[in-house]
């Protein structure tokens, strides 16, 4: 089988940059700086979808949004225009699960199967071969895909039918902006008590608060200075909009949920969607007065 790969950004850029290790792939982005660095990794680059699918059985798609993933399938010289019956899309953008259910529907009368394979663990667990991918698919299509996944990550996880993996991917991204923001308060509030950030933050790693925030993101990205995740607030604002949206649609009630959007929002109107998401911090030191980064950050 043939791989074809589109959407080298920050998240997919380290994807592919695995699979293409071990297998000869096919690559497509808008950016030709991205595609000019995986065709020096001996990709081929493609002029389109539409001509990645003709040389390609089976094609990742990590876009910004479900929009970009029907523009790139549906649209002009999308993949629809040659993809072969009996290829699969497999698409690890963090998308819309009731989007990608219709699209997969849509898809079928053409006998081409769409699947949703969202991964977790940003681009230092793609790098490190340590991501979470999660995957939303009948089993004989699970079973088609897991051979080329294990080239990224041995932490494959088979969510259910097709949407599921993304409705698990908006949950927990959700989760993980509110342990965010609580984990903020709390070292905020240690920092005015007089304990040193780093110090608070060592000591949280190892006793019951620990979470995501004490042990990746304030270590790496804010303590460390560098205040660069790889992850844009607006990119955290489409996850949190599905997941409060699938929310909404069944009936659960999620007060913290919400109110963890609303935090967002400000720090977008106060930092810019465009902003990395380490930004939040600045936005936390303003309202709290405690300062977290270093002094020469
Ligand atoms: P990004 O903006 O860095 O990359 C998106 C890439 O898609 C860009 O290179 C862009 O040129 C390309 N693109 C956009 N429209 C296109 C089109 N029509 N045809 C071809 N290429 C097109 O975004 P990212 O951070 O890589 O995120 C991609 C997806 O992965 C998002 O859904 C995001 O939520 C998810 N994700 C990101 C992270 C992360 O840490 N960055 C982690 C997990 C999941």
């Amino acid at each position: 089988m043939r791989i074809g790969y589109i959407g080298l950004g920050n998240m997919g850029g380290p994807l592919a940059g695995r699979l293409v290790q071990r297998h000869p792939m096919h690559v497509y982005d808008l950016r030709a700086d991205a595609v000019a660095k995986f065709v020096d990794l001996g990709a081929t680059a493609a002029d389109s979808p539409a001509d990645l699918a003709a040389h390609c059985d089976v094609v990742f798609t990590c876009l910004p949004k479900s929009d970009h993933v029907h523009e790139v399938i549906f649209g002009e010289n999308g993949l629809l225009g040659t993809l072969k019956p009996g290829s699969l899309i497999a698409d690890m953008t963090t998308g819309d699960p009731a989007r990608t259910r219709a699209m997969a529907a849509e898809l079928k009368d053409r006998q081409i199967d769409l699947i949703d394979a969202p991964v977790s663990g940003g681009p230092r667990g793609a790098n490190e071969g340590t991501i979470a991918i999660m995957i939303g698919a009948p089993q004989p299509l699970f079973d088609k895909v897991r051979p080329f996944l294990e080239s990224i990550s041995p932490n494959i996880f088979h969510a259910g039918d097709v949407g599921t993996a993304h409705a698990v991917k908006a949950g927990n991204n959700l989760l993980n902006l509110a342990s965010r923001l609580m984990t903020f308060e709390v070292v905020s509030l240690l920092v005015k008590n007089g304990v040193a950030p780093e110090d608070a933050v060592a000591i949280l790693q190892k006793s019951s608060g620990r979470n995501y925030t004490t042990e990746i993101t304030l270590p790496d990205n804010i303590l460390s200075g560098t205040m660069h995740q790889g992850f844009l607030l607006e990119l955290m604002r489409k996850d949190i909009s599905i997941a409060l949206d699938l929310a909404r649609d069944s009936d659960v009630p999620m007060p913290l949920g919400t109110l963890a959007r609303e935090q967002l929002l400000a720090a977008i109107n106060e930092q810019g969607g465009d902003a990395d998401m380490s930004a939040l911090a600045l936005t936390y030191e303003r309202i709290t007065g405690a300062r977290i980064r270093p002094d020469d950050s």
